[in-house]
């Protein structure tokens, strides 16, 4: 496969980037927006502008690449992902090196510059991708082991099979929404008490989970599997993922089957796809998997990721409250585990899916991934600036997630995912 030349840290763009911004050079995200006159269609972006792939293609700046009018002129990036990893690496490449301080021929152009580049204001970022099947895992042990000794037995928090499988259940793609929708509290069957009947009503405990997801390329056929070693060419890139969960109707609903509606009715992602290519500089060391996973599991080389984390809570008219910091490197199960774990059985998976990492919680009580664990199933409220008490999320309540990987001075960021609660309807 070709070189990543556009992760290069010496490189500098020719587009203004603030300091601390998650778009230098060196991201070339991938995504959709439209805007008052442009229809919807493919974009990158640099500090604080989007770069118009459609106009780009027509004024001839990504010839000699695998590419038609098409691929860009679409409100998905499934297209462009159809060409594969080697196609988008090219073409983030070309990215590279028109925005950057070394090449003149576009910045030069001003009447070019002003139909390829738009300020992020004045464009409306839609949901990038045409989203097949939604897998969300259950990969932190730290989650895990929480959930487990608030529900179960503090002893034997972690199921039997948890250290040997990377636990997972299919979701529901038809309800995953971009950044900036709001969601309606879902209402549901709920147990108020184990000596009650259950009661229609909206939920009481509804929370986030923090996630990160990954969007997959083209797979193999059904019948196939994806090794650890092969699975990264076959992941085109991540976002940030808030998997809204309804607890109180989880936990009247989920035996035997698993996760339904206390799952299905929302699950929001953040705008920009950030490409896995972009993030090889973070690669980490995972947590030391014991005992020692079987065959199909076991992987060579780095397989983690160090991506800082957070979770913010926002009352309406209110600022914004910091109430956790955690890290993609604490998943004890990896990506490339989890797409090897879906295919081990010949599953396909196909272009546009969407892999949810599962809450992930770090070490600390400050690094828990849900109202839950943070709350601890209610009995220790956060308080808020505000001085209100969250047990859980109220009505007009924004959640806003932030994550970014940095080193050596370069920072590829994913912006945020953001969404408002707004009353049952
Ligand atoms: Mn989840």
């Amino acid at each position: 496969m070709s070189e990543i030349l556009a992760n290069n840290p010496a490189l500098k763009s020719w587009i203004e980037v603030p300091n601390n911004s998650d778009f230098p050079i060196q991201n070339i995200p991938f995504g959709v927006f439209k805007t008052d006159s442009l229809t919807p269609r493919v974009g990158s972006r640099i500090g604080n502008y989007v770069i118009d792939l459609k106009s780009l293609y027509v004024l001839g700046y990504l010839s000699n690449l695998p590419f038609t009018i098409d691929d860009f002129d679409t409100p998905f990036l499934n297209s462009m992902m159809k060409k594969g990893k080697l196609a988008t690496r090219d073409l983030r490449n070309r990215l590279s090196k028109l925005f950057s301080t070394d090449y003149n021929d576009l910045k030069n152009n001003t009447h070019h510059v002003d139909q390829i580049i738009v300020p992020i204001e004045s464009a409306q970022l839609l949901l990038p991708i045409q989203i097949g099947d939604y897998t969300d895992f259950y990969s932190s042990r730290e989650h895990a082991t929480n959930v487990g000794t608030m529900f179960r037995d503090p002893n034997n928090a972690l199921l039997p099979n948890w250290l040997w499988i990377p636990v997972g259940y299919h979701g529901r793609a038809s309800s995953v929404i971009i950044s900036g929708e709001p969601i309606y509290r879902p209402k549901g069957q709920i147990k108020p008490s184990p000596e009650e009947d259950p009661v229609y009503a909206p939920c009481q405990r509804l929370d986030f989970e923090l996630e990160t997801a990954f969007i997959t390329y083209e797979g193999k056929p059904l019948g196939d599997s994806i090794s650890t070693d092969e699975a990264e060419d076959y992941i085109f890139g991540m976002t940030l993922f808030n998997d809204w969960s309804a607890r109180d109707i989880q936990t009247w609903e989920y035996i035997p089957l698993g996760p339904f509606l206390a799952k299905n009715f929302a699950s929001s992602m953040s705008p920009w796809i950030v490409t896995l290519d972009a993030l090889q500089p973070y690669k980490v060391d995972g947590p030391t998997q014991d005992p020692k996973v079987l065959s199909y599991l076991a992987f060579n080389e780095k397989k983690s990721y160090d991506i800082h984390l957070q979770v913010l809570i926002q009352p309406e008219n209110g600022e914004e409250n910091l109430v956790c910091q955690s890290n993609f490197k604490y998943m004890y199960w990896n990506m490339s585990q989890q797409l090897a774990h879906h295919t081990v059985n010949g599953c396909n998976v196909r272009c546009g899916d969407l892999m949810g990492s599962g809450t992930i919680s770090g070490p600390t009580p400050d690094s828990y991934g849900s109202m839950l664990e943070l709350a601890w199933k209610g009995t220790k409220p956060l308080k808020l600036s505000d001085g209100s008490e969250r047990k859980f999320i109220l009505d007009n309540d924004t959640v806003i997630m932030r994550g970014y990987s940095e080193k050596n001075g370069i920072r590829i960021g994913f912006g945020e995912v953001s969404s408002k609660v707004l009353p049952a309807k």
